[in-house]
């Protein structure tokens, strides 16, 4: 396991955002690291200009996963994971740290599905909401997709290698950011496209708060990526709180006791990404690597 604890920053604000956890089919080329290393800064770019102007936790991580959606290259939005009949069924929520949540599950049409989760948090009285139709996504005014958007070649070749057994299921890719703000208040925003070759309707973790997601002003916010039935069965996110919030862990400890009792002991792999309601900022993994971004003494971090 290998766990990154930055300390807080001087400005009162922290955003730390990640692209995914699991295995690699292969080290990374050069020009790969650099695509990706300029994806996850991108990303963070978009979100740490929100902080430092005084904007909300949510708006914060909402913008930096809209970014990672975006980017072919991760497993969120486009270019996302295919289920095992090669379609896109993709998944996301967000939560705010005053107890707020929403989340959509099998979304084939949003462009942005992390958009569609802030609806259901913002626009309806529920919490998560299962394939958003298009009416009701251009009622809300975002932009809508043909499926077909979302499946990229790479993507289907990757799925006909985990079909023909040439690659194994472990790579990941989902997308998430926690943060916060200048004003105390925490938000978690996560996205994903699922598991390669998964079953058709199969849903993760990454909309079901308290498993993927989660968020509590004063404590800490949470997002994942890995094994999602793992994460549902742990409850992860709501672990970490759990542990920081009733034992008074601190946020490294109780990320590592999480991992230790909630992955390590289902044999499952991923990571997660953490910041405390100080800043305090938190990148953890027990897979073999994760892709994320943050800021340690003025710097940004690219971990590929
Ligand atoms: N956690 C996601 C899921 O199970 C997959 C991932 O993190 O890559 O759907």
């Amino acid at each position: 396991m290998r766990v990154i604890d930055v300390a807080p920053p001087a400005s009162g604000f922290a955003l730390v955002l990640h692209g995914g956890a699991g295995g690699r089919d292969s080290v990374l080329t050069v020009e790969e690291e650099r695509l990706y290393s300029a994806g996850l800064a991108g990303a963070y770019r978009a979100g740490q200009v929100v902080l430092a102007t005084g904007g909300s936790a949510l708006d914060a991580v909402c913008a930096t996963v809209k970014e990672l959606e975006n980017c072919v290259l991760f497993n969120a939005g486009r270019g996302a994971a295919l289920t095992a009949r090669g379609e896109a069924e993709l998944d996301a929520s967000v939560m705010t740290g005053d107890g707020r949540a929403g989340a959509v599950a099998v979304t084939r049409h949003a462009k942005n599905p992390i958009f569609a989760a802030r609806k259901v948090l913002e626009e309806t009285a529920h919490v998560l909401l299962v394939a958003p139709g298009e009416t009701l996504l251009s009622e809300w005014g975002l932009e809508i997709e043909e499926s077909s958007y979302f499946v990229t070649d790479s993507r289907r070749q990757q799925l006909a290698k985990v079909q023909a057994k040439e690659l194994a299921q472990s790579r990941h890719g989902t997308v998430g950011a926690v943060a916060v703000d200048k004003h105390g208040h925490v938000a978690s925003a996560t996205s994903t496209g699922g598991m390669v070759n998964q079953h058709e309707g199969r849903v993760g973790d990454t909309p079901v708060i308290g498993a993927g997601s989660y968020a509590r002003d004063g404590v800490v916010a949470v997002s994942c990526t890995g094994e999602g039935e793992a994460f549902i069965q742990g409850v992860v996110a709501h672990d970490v709180y759990a542990r920081m919030h009733y034992a008074g862990a601190a946020l490294p400890d109780a990320v590592r006791g999480t991992i230790e009792a909630e992955l390590n002991g289902r044999d499952a792999d991923g990571g997660l990404i953490a910041v405390g309601a100080d800043g305090r900022v938190v990148v953890a993994y027990n897979s073999s690597a994760m892709f994320a971004a943050y800021e340690e003494s003025g710097e940004l971090v690219t971990l590929t």
